[in-house]
């Protein structure tokens, strides 16, 4: 582990940087500098400890006249809701789905993290919290992180008292895995539907307090507009999904807790309903968006087939634990059955690159390296464009040596859900993957509490601009949702509910109103459009350009290009969208034409983020800051900050606010997984 400087340090590491280029000069207006004003001081170890006992309570009698709105079901909203409602607090929860149970969280197959050193290989709260600033390319907050690494070991104790079935060795003990970039084995798991198991625990903790009649659930809800009241976030405006009425909902406060927005890409591993749209209506309220461009693409997802899909699976990262990845030396042989390719003619080439992390590198780096691998034209599987879109992710050798049944008790869900797709037997043939975006770093600025820059608006789980900087470790992301939900928001909003009561607003408050009534504009205006083009279809064209020009790697003159393209597309989408059906009934494409107009003013903003950084970190590629060997080239001295991006309003240019990222306990240092 490289060195760290002395733990309890809280003398800065580094200086505020100092950006000198200006890429995106033209796109953007800077704004001032900003700080979070809820951060902790004090040795690193001790602040939140120190926090949760600095802020104030609430009485239960009072928790009981306090009133909190849950945008999300999912593991951080579902966890949130429940805690709250546990504590005594009204709690209304709203989700787009049939059943909070149906959240995108679901999905989640490999795992989740936690500092318990079950195995003693070395594993410790600080390792984890070393583990994840650098994976993150020192591009997240110290304190956050270290709070993250805090609480991760009383989620698995939680869970477990909940009754979540985690893999247990044969003796008894919950059993861990390795996920990319640590080498300790720190993942807990139930098969490959760990975040099934993790969201009916919450679910079930939800809706326990839905009988108790503190937690009131809203499906089929979708909201569409914050209510801003005196600067204050105090309700959302929502649409029934089934009859399309229009409602408002007010409160004491609004956590946000709708997800992330991959499938601004349009292809990606989220599930088909993840939107933006939430967020984005708070960021068009004046709540900043932070570092937009950070995405995650993920290295082991089953590869595009062809021009009309319209989703992409994921294969867990967890497979790499055991599988081998590879493709031929020679060009010549990738049409071949990778069996008769001899040991000598294939490329082990994570394990050739990275003798020390091997197949378990951090997914930004996985996915380049494939990524590279087959724009040399060793990719394997069919041509999909003008190239094969795949490398191989190979069994054979751990099937040797812990026999079939033993990798079947593992994985056995994901190789069948691969066979199902592929058609092909993994077991007996390598499988192919290729990356494919997965995760957003990016989303809602918030502060230590975890409450963004409109007081009384907090956001957590993969909404926020969370606590994994430019690249997120595998496994981290179930870790920091139910970390928000169960354990660090319940802490930090009764500060601010603290100073309750609130002024009465109601229905006839003009913002209130106001709210409505833009919502209700917004429908009749994709209804009466009435032009062409499904919004199904700019979307897909939207999700090209990302790809395209914002996807693995970026470049100056595409990331221009692609902001052009963009603007282009917006001005034919407001001129020729066709939305069939009415807005008294279930719409489905009156729901979309909404996330996609969203869509396109996000996929903007991602471009002049990804401009202006002219350096490279994570998950952001910038073809121009690269080393000899084409790893990422951060630029500290003019990069170590957080972008905080204010809207404008339609015609004006978004506003940078940067937030410095200074280091005390870490030394930011380049990063190595050789
Ligand atoms: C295939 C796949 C596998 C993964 N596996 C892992 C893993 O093994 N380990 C790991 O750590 N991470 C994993 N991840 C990442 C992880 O699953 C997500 O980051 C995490 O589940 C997000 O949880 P969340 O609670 O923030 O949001 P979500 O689970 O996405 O929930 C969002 C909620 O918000 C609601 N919502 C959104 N917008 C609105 C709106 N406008 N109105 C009303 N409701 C709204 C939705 O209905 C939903 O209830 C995986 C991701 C994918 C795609």
């Amino acid at each position: 582990m490289a060195s760290t400087a002395d733990r309890s340090h809280t003398t800065p590491l580094n200086q505020p940087s100092v950006q000198r280029s200006d890429d995106a000069r033209g796109y953007y207006v800077p704004g001032a500098n900003i700080v979070d004003p809820a951060a902790p001081t004090g040795p690193i170890e001790e602040r939140w400890e120190q926090r949760k006992f600095d802020n104030r309570l609430v009485n239960p009698a009072n928790r009981r006249k306090l009133s909190v709105i849950i945008v999300g079901t999912g593991l951080a909203g579902g966890a949130a809701a429940a805690t709250l409602g546990e504590a005594g607090y009204q709690v209304k929860s709203f989700c787009y789905q049939d059943s909070p149970r149906r959240a995108h969280s679901i999905a989640a197959q490999g795992g989740i993290n936690a500092a318990k050193n079950y195995k003693e290989d070395g594993d410790s709260v600080f390792r984890l919290f070393y583990d994840t600033i650098k994976g993150g390319d020192y591009r997240s907050r110290e304190s956050n992180v270290h709070r993250l690494a805090e609480v991760s070991v009383n989620i698995i104790d939680q869970c477990v008292a909940q009754g979540v079935p985690f893999a247990r060795e044969y003796g008894g003990l919950l059993d861990n895995r390795s996920f990319g970039g640590v080498q300790v084995s720190r993942t807990f798991y139930a098969r490959g539907q760990t975040g099934q198991q993790l969201l009916i625990g919450a679910y079930q903790a939800l809706e326990r307090q839905v009988a108790a009649g503190t937690v009131e659930t809203f499906t089929r809800h979708e909201m569409l507009e914050l209510i801003v009241v005196d600067g204050r976030a105090r309700g959302i405006v929502a649409r029934d999904l089934v009859t399309g009425e229009i409602e408002t909902h007010l409160a004491d406060a609004v956590v946000l807790a709708s997800g992330g927005y991959g499938n601004v890409f349009f292809l990606s591993t989220n599930a088909m309903g993840s939107n933006v749209t939430a967020t984005w209506r708070a960021h068009r309220k004046g709540a900043y968006m932070a570092n937009p461009c950070y995405t995650q693409i993920h290295p082991t997802c089953i590869p595009v087939s062809g021009e009309h899909q319209s989703k992409l699976t994921l294969m867990s990262e967890s497979l790499r634990n055991d599988g081998r990845i590879w493709v031929p030396k020679k060009k010549d042989d990738c049409d071949k059955d990778p069996r008769d390719i001899p040991e000598e003619d294939r490329d082990y080439y994570l394990e050739r690159i990275y003798p020390s992390f091997g197949n378990l590198v951090p997914r930004d780096i996985a996915s380049r390296a494939a990524k590279y691998v087959c724009d040399e034209g060793r990719g394997v599987g069919p041509v999909v464009g003008d190239f094969r879109r795949g490398v191989y992710l190979d069994f054979a050798d751990a099937i040797g040596r812990l026999g079939e049944p033993a990798i079947r008790e593992k994985y056995g869900n994901l190789f069948d859900m691969y066979e199902r797709i592929t058609g092909e037997n993994p077991y007996e043939v390598p499988m192919r993957i290729y990356p494919a975006v997965h995760y957003v770093m990016g989303g809602l600025w918030v502060d230590y509490h975890l409450q963004s820059n409109i007081p009384g608006l907090f956001v957590t789980g993969e909404a926020n601009f969370s606590d994994h900087g430019a690249n997120r470790l595998g496994a981290s992301a179930l870790m920091q949702g139910l970390a928000d939900g169960y354990f660090v928001l319940p802490n930090t909003i009764r500060e601010y509910l603290a100073d309750g009561p609130f002024a009465r607003i109601d229905e006839t408050s003009p913002a209130v109103a106001e709210a409505r009534t833009a919502v209700e504009g917004r429908i009749q205006k994709f209804l009466s459009i009435g032009g062409t083009r499904s919004a199904d279809s700019f979307h897909r064209e939207l999700g090209n350009i990302m790809w395209e020009y914002c996807g693995m790697e970026r470049t100056e003159e595409g990331l221009r290009k692609a902001i052009d393209m963009i603007r282009e597309l917006k001005a034919a989408f407001w001129s020729d969208l066709k939305v069939l059906g009415t807005a008294d009934s279930l719409n489905q494409s009156l729901e979309k034409a909404g996330r996609v107009a969203d869509f396109i003013e996000l996929g903007e903003l991602m471009c002049i983020d990804a401009l202006n950084r002219r350096e490279s970190c994570g998950g952001h590629f910038r073809a121009e800051s690269q080393t000899e060997d084409g790893e990422a080239l951060r630029h500290d001295e003019e990069f170590a900050y957080v972008a905080a991006w204010e809207w404008a309003g339609e015609d004006g240019q978004p506003v940078l606010h940067k937030e410095d990222l200074i280091y005390t306990a870490i030394e930011m240092k380049q990063r190595s997984y050789k």
